[in-house]
């Protein structure tokens, strides 16, 4: 019997909907080639549903997220002057972004920085750092820490505004994470990077105190301990030094958009949001308004998020190679996207629907 997968498509804002495009035309090939059938269910999400709807994540979406097999989402956000327009709990972070994080508990986010060494020309740091490419995960709690916890906004006795946000983590929302780092750090070269702040956060010693605890498990894999700030520095000198890397939600959003830099674009960044009961995959970066509609967005954060599903939540591992190698092929054969140009190369720029049909027919060849 044919397999079949139900997948909600959550197209977002600005360059959501070309990159998803591209997405469909590869799952399109996929279905081809494998014989399993998506059937792709699209509900609005994000600043656009705001405006359409009155919600930015409204029920209609909730209910195609929960009986979908596995969430594609594009990236959502608006400009700073269209975001102004929406009530600060309907913005499209607060209101649709944190709520589907929470609703299905996807503690677990995977952000590979990948270049390999014939596309290492693409970063914009110095050749001798990035001989042989670049290639490490990321992994970053999803759930926890400040972006979720209580808020307070008030008027002092004195009559000054004030803010107060919580940043709170207990023992087994640590503990799991670490467990998914481990275990990948298991399966790769067994040398996990723990990134942490415990020189001045009480968060980060409990979190390495449990580092510590789940360590003991995992005796084969090697645990090095780097302050956030300090990590930030090392991206940048010695990206080739790193293999597995686990950090906070804070931590994990700020030093991923600098993998992305590494890379050369954080068009390069896909990402695994994976929870218990469901998981979903997006691009690791925003709804870039500033190119939206120019058909010059790189869609290989969307593809290689489909990449990433196709191989975690349909367990379709070989598929999900062949898509990794049509996009390394199509850069291979001189292509490149316009947010990847540098001066003085001489590789074709291709539009964004150019990168999906380059990457479908490698697909089928
Ligand atoms: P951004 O990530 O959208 O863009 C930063 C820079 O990277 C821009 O110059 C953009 O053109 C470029 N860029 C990003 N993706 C690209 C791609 N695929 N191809 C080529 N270039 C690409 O960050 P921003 O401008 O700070 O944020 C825009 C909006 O996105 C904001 O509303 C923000 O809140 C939101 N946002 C959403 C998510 C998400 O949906 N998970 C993540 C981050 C930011």
């Amino acid at each position: 019997m044919t397999k079949k997968y139900t997948i909600a498509m959550l197209e977002g804002d600005g360059i959501g909907p070309e990159i998803m495009r591209e997405a469909v035309k590869v799952l399109n090939v996929i279905q081809t080639r494998s014989g399993v059938k998506f059937d792709l269910k699209y509900a609005p999400f994000g600043g656009k549903a705001y405006f359409d709807t009155g919600l930015a994540f409204p029920d209609e979406t909730k209910k195609v997220c929960d009986e979908a097999d596995a969430i594609l989402k594009g990236p959502i956000g608006l400009s700073h002057t269209e975001s102004e327009k929406i009530p600060v709990e309907q913005r499209p972070e607060r209101g649709a972004l944190l709520p589907l994080r929470r609703r299905y508990n996807t503690y677990a986010n995977f952000r590979p920085v990948y270049l390999p060494a014939e596309l290492a020309h693409f970063s914009p740091l110095k050749p001798h750092v990035v001989e042989g490419g670049i290639d490490f995960m990321m992994i970053r709690e999803l759930v926890g820490g400040l972006y979720f916890g209580a808020k307070e906004r008030g008027v002092t006795p004195e009559g000054l505004r004030y803010v107060k946000e919580t940043l709170e983590y207990d023992e087994a929302q640590i503990r799991r994470i670490l467990v998914v780092a481990f275990d990948v750090a298991r399966k790769r070269k067994k040398v996990l990077h723990n990134v942490h702040k415990s020189n001045v956060l009480m968060s980060s010693v409990l979190w390495n105190e449990i580092v510590e605890e789940v360590a003991a498990d995992y005796p084969d894999v090697a645990v090095k301990h780097m302050i956030v700030d300090a990590a930030a520095t090392a991206l940048c000198l010695n990206p080739r030094q790193f293999d597995v890397m686990v950090m906070e939600n804070m931590f994990g959003d700020i030093l991923s958009d600098l993998g992305g830099g590494l890379l050369g674009s954080l068009g390069l960044m896909p990402s695994a949001c994976i929870g218990a009961g469901k998981s979903y995959y997006e691009p690791s970066h925003g709804s870039a308004p500033d190119i939206a509609g120019k058909g010059i967005a790189n869609p290989y954060s969307m593809i290689g998020s489909v990449a990433m599903m196709l191989e975690m939540s349909f367990g379709l591992e070989a598929e999900s190679r062949a898509v990794w190698d049509a996009m390394r092929r199509v850069f291979g054969h001189g292509f490149t996207t316009a947010d990847l140009r540098a001066p003085g190369d001489n590789q074709r720029v291709i539009s964004t629907s150019e990168f999906g049909d380059h990457v479908t027919a490698a697909l089928t060849a």
